[in-house]
């Protein structure tokens, strides 16, 4: 580690422009001191980052630097990795970590708070939208409790590589700017079962109009602090809301913009894996990734958090019930502001209602028709049902699906009409008997289906099919596969594996590895399919 402080004045950086409304606007932290504590009747507290000891960026994302107005030179150079390590901080930039409190695990934790993120700022970009800069694992805060308030180059490469393709499934997230490896090392016992060691060390460059969460408002909820609860809501409405005209409106869109995300996950097979209400965005993108996972073959029950293995209270099935769930206790912060809180619940029936229409029309896409019919539940059920019966790659599945031929006049095999989805099955050996059955059987009901009420041109149903099923994933294999290079000092595959993911719904003939089933060797490996909150 440097000893020296962070520099705020010697480093010029014309293209960022900030406009820093989250710290003029909301009460700051009186206590300037940098120790962890409580922090009451505050939305944050100025904290600088930590300098490292030899910031180097390994990986930056094209599409937002171009948003940010970065060019590559510019992302590129030592002064800027510099910024993006946190070791020197950007003229305008007044940097500070955000209070807020959650549920964790269904259990209220009280204050948690950026322990290791640091915001930089809100910049303008290209379009003149607010985008705050934070880099995760800056060094400690007031909100960092025991631990040390860094990141490991693991985790920190998972974070980057996710945001990234999660935006560019067309899913709200919160976005990664660059990955810096820092040149220090980061003690982690990764299971948690007494084998410390060290790791190398990264800071994330993370970007969102907000970084708000349902436990913001917890939090001065939690200490009966209205006044601060309403500053932040009516913060939050002017700033990110500036449409809705009263806090229960404003709920409900939440609770619309929940349910729109939690169905986006279940499409693509997205697990967050720590589904805590500190970890739920009130703009409704994908924030935190943690020990996330991506579904292989289709198991509900599947989490890929270890730390969560008993209760799985966060597995794949789960999801759409957690989030209300965690929407029910951001109601329950805000009912000291409203009169009425009949609203505050309508809403949570609302998302409900909002999940279940756009997942019926999410699946309906996805299988070759426009719009659900009434007649398709037992279609859609007895899919799911034959999709649990052995080990099947959901995401394979849905995408071969379009190459399956329909069969008007009933003239293909069984064995012709599996052959597209054979890819899929992760124990092929048991596709036989009743499971081949039944799986024949579906396929023939669904190519009925589609003959009878499904978009009819055959190439231009496969585009629309293919539009909504992506081919390339963030397969956790893969992303242990980059990990495993980079700490052998080969960061290519981190850049490669990003560019194939920059288009994940587009056939990329030359990386067909990219779209593969998990291999054997990562069924039961470590960091893989199993990951602990460890980070
Ligand atoms: P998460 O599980 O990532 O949502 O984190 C839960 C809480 O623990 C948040 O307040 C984090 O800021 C904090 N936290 C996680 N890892 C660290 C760390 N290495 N140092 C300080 N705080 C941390
Ligand atoms: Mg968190």
């Amino acid at each position: 580690m440097t000893g020296s402080a962070p520099d705020a004045t010697s480093f010029e950086l014309d293209q960022l422009d900030f406009d820093n409304r989250f710290t003029h606007q909301l009460p700051a932290d009186p206590i300037e001191a940098n120790a962890v504590r409580q922090v009451e009747g505050a939305a944050f507290s100025r904290v600088a980052p930590t300098p490292v000891a030899a910031p180097r960026t390994i990986a930056w994302s094209p599409e937002l630097a171009a948003q940010l107005g970065l060019d590559a030179a510019e992302i590129e150079s030592e002064d800027f990795a510099q910024v993006l390590a946190g070791n020197r901080v950007p003229a305008g930039a007044e940097p500070f970590a955000m209070a807020y409190g959650g549920h964790q695990f269904g259990n209220w934790a009280g204050q948690l708070g950026d322990g290791r993120a640091i915001a930089l700022g809100e910049v303008l970009d290209v379009d003149g939208a607010h985008q705050t800069l934070q880099l995760k694992g800056a060094g400690p805060t007031p909100y960092s409790r025991t631990a040390d308030g860094r990141a490991v180059l693991r985790s920190s490469i998972r974070e980057f590589l996710c945001s990234e393709a999660m935006y560019h499934l067309g899913i709200p997230t919160t976005r990664a700017l660059s990955l810096v490896t820092t040149g220090d090392q980061v003690v982690r016992d990764m299971l948690y079962d007494g084998n410390a060691a060290p790791e190398p060390g990264a800071v994330v460059c993370r970007v969102a109009p907000s970084f708000i969460r349902f436990g913001t408002f917890e939090l001065p909820a939690s200490r009966g602090d209205t006044a601060l609860l309403r500053q932040l809501v009516d913060y939050t409405m002017r700033v990110d809301y500036p449409h809705a005209p009263d806090v229960q409106t404003w709920f409900r869109e939440i609770c619309e913009r929940t349910a729109r995300l939690v169905v986006d996950w279940m499409r693509v097979g997205f697990v967050h894996g720590v589904l805590n209400t500190d970890n739920m965005s009130i703009l409704g993108l994908t924030i935190d990734y943690g020990p996330y996972g991506w579904l292989e073959d289709f198991d509900p029950g599947w989490t890929p958090n270890t730390t969560d293995a008993r209760e799985r209270r966060y597995r794949y099935g789960a999801q759409p019930h957690v989030a209300q769930w965690n929407l029910a206790q951001l109601a329950a912060a805000l009912m000291p502001l409203v009169g009425d809180v009949e609203p505050l619940r309508e809403s949570l029936e609302h998302y409900a209602d909002v999940y279940d229409d756009c997942f019926g029309q999410m699946l309906a896409r996805r299988l070759g028709w426009d719009t659900p019919l009434a007649g398709d539940s037992d279609l859609t059920a007895e899919l799911f049902r034959v999709l649990t019966s052995t080990e099947i790659d959901q995401v394979i599945f849905f995408r071969r699906l379009a190459l399956v031929d329909l069969d008007p006049d009933q003239e293909l095999s069984d064995a012709e009409l599996l052959a597209p989805l054979t890819e899929a099955f992760y124990r092929p050996e048991e596709v036989r008997g009743d499971i081949e059955r039944d799986l024949v059987a579906w396929l023939r009901s669904w190519s009925e289906r589609v003959l009878e009420g499904g978009v009819e041109d055959d190439e231009q149903r496969r585009a629309e099919m293919d539009a909504v099923n992506p081919k390339f994933v963030l397969r956790n294999w893969l992303a242990q596969e980059a990990i495993d290079l980079a700490e052998a000092g080969d960061y290519t595959r981190i850049t490669e594996l990003l560019d194939v993911l920059r288009r994940p719904y587009a056939e990329q003939p030359s990386r067909e590895h990219f779209a593969q089933r998990r291999p054997e060797w990562a069924r039961t490996r470590v960091g893989s399919s199993m990951l602990s909150c460890s980070s």
